[in-house]
């Protein structure tokens, strides 16, 4: 991607009416642009990061069994309504409309009720489970607040996996899988480090859901963390016959701030009986399918990296998560220089490796501070110095030494 051709540009300050620390580094470096409260467009550099993002879930939600596919935002309020979910004093976030013949709609903001309901059509029998499908789509929640950009959005993606099991044994063990996939995730994401199982309200199906949690200041939750044995406990359920239940002594908590960025729920087989989903076992006994549903929330996690990793100068991604592996910033435009970097972007291409090229004639502090702002880890800077030193100047964007390396080896 040449910079003279990608259509955004950075910005010395933010809007004034953003007040998150994740959404005016992303707006000031053209990775979002904020439409109103709660709702962003993801900008070419943006749309890369959802996509790095979304191949890691992807990655792990396959190996653990998953289909993707994806579902309609629009939705039936009858399907709601047989769960006793469409009243508003249940759900706080609908956002709803209606067709031009008056039929009122709903616009997902979880897609139990729909999903649950399209199964029927795939499973009769013991024989069709377990089954699990996950999707990347955009939620719409009439969120309260909206002022942790893109942590809280009132449009969002989630990565949303519902499971469909014969037995309670059977769920168990997938949702226990999911954790596993879950950790792996968080680890792949660079924040495996400060994300911790915990244990939260279950609602009217289960004693407990589990989250997972991030360590990070601009989060909206406070759980009490155990760091030897790396589990938390949600404020909600924060009660001694809770910790006693999880071996967990009050005075090994630690209260930190927190953000949800994965949450993992059990509904038993209430909903199925509630919207109709059956099997017939091996007896042939007509039996209520056990569900579990996964989230995770995709633009989330992005503003959760962007708050822990930025430093003053910008945003910092790591490798597996930037827009770009390599930032190749060239300077100066002699035919020598160009033709060189030209020729190290060429190569890398076809090494599979594309990199950022700034090719743009801009005056040199603009360009490294741009780079910085960016944020991708590998910067490369070409000019008609570096080539007389024998090759291109390489630095980490979260170092302060350079080393000049021979061209070739760059590749
Ligand atoms: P919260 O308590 O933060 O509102 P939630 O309990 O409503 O979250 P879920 O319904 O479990 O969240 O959604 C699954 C995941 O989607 C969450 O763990 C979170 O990462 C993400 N998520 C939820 N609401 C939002 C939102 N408004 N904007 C961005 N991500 C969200
Ligand atoms: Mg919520």
């Amino acid at each position: 991607m040449r910079m003279s051709q990608l259509f955004t540009k950075t910005r010395k300050s933010a809007p004034a009416d953003e007040v998150s620390k994740n959404a005016q580094l992303l707006i000031r470096a053209g990775y979002i642009h904020k439409e109103m409260a709660g709702a962003y467009d993801y900008l070419p550099l943006g749309l890369r990061v959802i996509e790095n993002v979304k191949q890691i879930v992807r990655e792990e939600m396959n190996a653990i069994g998953g289909n993707e596919f994806i579902m309609t935002t629009l939705q039936r309020k009858e399907l709601w309504e047989k769960t006793d979910r469409w009243d508003e004093k249940k759900v706080d976030v609908w956002f709803k409309t209606h067709l031009q013949n008056g039929n009122e709609l709903g616009l997902g903001w979880s897609h139990e009720e729909p999903i649950t309901d399209m199964m029927i059509n795939h499973i009769s029998s013991y024989k069709d489970l377990p089954a699990y499908a996950y999707q990347f789509q955009n939620k719409m929640r009439n969120e309260l607040r909206a002022k942790s950009g893109i942590m809280r959005g009132r449009e969002f993606i989630m990565k949303d996996l519902y499971s469909y099991s014969v037995s309670q044994e059977e769920h168990e063990k997938f949702y226990n899988a999911c954790i596993e996939a879950y950790h792996k995730v968080f680890e792949r994401l660079g924040i495996g480090d400060i994300t911790f199982f915990t244990l939260a309200d279950g609602g009217a199906f289960t004693k407990f859901s589990h989250e997972f949690q991030t360590i990070c200041d601009a989060g909206e939750d406070v759980v009490y963390l155990d760091r030897e044995k790396k589990i938390a406990v949600n404020e909600e359920v924060m009660q001694d016959d809770v910790l006693e239940e999880h071996g967990l002594k009050r005075e090994n908590l630690e209260e930190v701030k927190t953000a949800e960025v994965g949450n993992i729920f059990s509904f038993g087989g209430t909903k199925s009986e509630q919207l109709g989903l059956f099997f017939t076992d091996e007896d042939g006994e007509k039996k209520p399918v056990i569900l579990g549903s996964y989230g995770i929330g995709i633009t989330r996690v992005i503003g959760v990296i962007t708050e822990i990793m930025a430093d003053e100068n910008g945003l910092v991604w790591s490798e597996d998560v930037a827009p770009y592996p390599v930032h190749v910033v060239r300077i100066g435009d002699s035919d020598e220089v160009v033709e060189a970097a030209d020729k190290l972007v060429a190569d890398m291409i076809a090494a599979g490796n594309e990199p950022l090229y700034d090719d743009r004639n801009e005056r040199v502090g603009t360009m490294l501070s741009d780079a910085d702002l960016i944020g991708i880890p590998k910067r490369v800077v070409i000019s008609e110095k570096s080539l007389k030193a024998g090759g291109a100047e390489v630095k980490m964007r979260t170092e302060s030494d350079s080393n000049i390396v021979p061209l070739a080896e760059l590749v």
